[in-house]
């Protein structure tokens, strides 16, 4: 059976929770303290649509120091899980401003992401509606899912659909 393997890349702001949602995905569980400065590379087989695929998710950190190897992932990337959190409009900023430098290191208007809005379990804390985001998502064709990494809500689907749509990319791009 043909192998296949997918990179997905986790971007956003500082403590939005992109550490926690990367491991609650891939663990299971919730790790409520992680390195704010450690990039991490993990690994994971999966099947997908029936097909071992090796997944490949980069925890990105550290954004503002390492321009350089921001601009790696953004290039190289085939998926990108763009995370604010829904208790920080400025996250909510800075995922918009993440989302123009893909565009930009792609040189395309489409782009293979899934935005998500973490923390939903914070629901007194939130500064961001879900119909601001909702809006924005779909004037730039983007899915969009609020979730949590400390109550796995929706976390799952989020992975799902940022790997079908890295997929479909990929597909397209051989295609043409
Ligand atoms: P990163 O800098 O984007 O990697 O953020 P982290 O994953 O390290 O999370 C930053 C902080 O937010 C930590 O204190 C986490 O415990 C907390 N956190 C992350 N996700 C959630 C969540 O879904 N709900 C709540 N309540 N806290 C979260
Ligand atoms: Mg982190």
């Amino acid at each position: 059976m043909a192998e296949s393997k997918v990179k997905i890349v986790v971007v956003g702001g500082g403590s939005v929770g992109k550490s926690c949602v990367s491991l609650r995905f891939l663990q299971g569980k919730f790790v409520s303290e992680y390195d704010p400065t450690i990039e991490e590379n993990y690994r994971k087989m999966m099947i997908i649509d029936g097909i071992p695929t090796m997944l490949e998710v980069i925890d990105t950190a550290g954004q503002d120091e390492y321009h350089g190897v921001r601009d790696k992932y953004l290039r190289t990337g085939e998926g990108f899980l763009v995370v604010y959190s829904i208790t920080s409009r400025p996250s909510f900023v800075e995922m918009q401003s993440i989302l123009e430098a893909i565009q930009f290191a792609r040189n395309s208007k489409t782009i293979p992401a899934v935005i998500v809005g973490n923390k939903i379990d914070l629901l007194s804390e939130r500064q961001i509606d879900k119909s601001e985001a909702s809006e924005f998502a779909s004037k730039h064709h983007i899915p969009f899912f609020e979730a949590s990494a400390k109550t796995g809500e929706n976390i799952v689907a989020c992975f799902q659909e940022v790997i079908q749509v890295a997929q479909k990319y990929k597909q397209q791009e051989e295609d043409s």
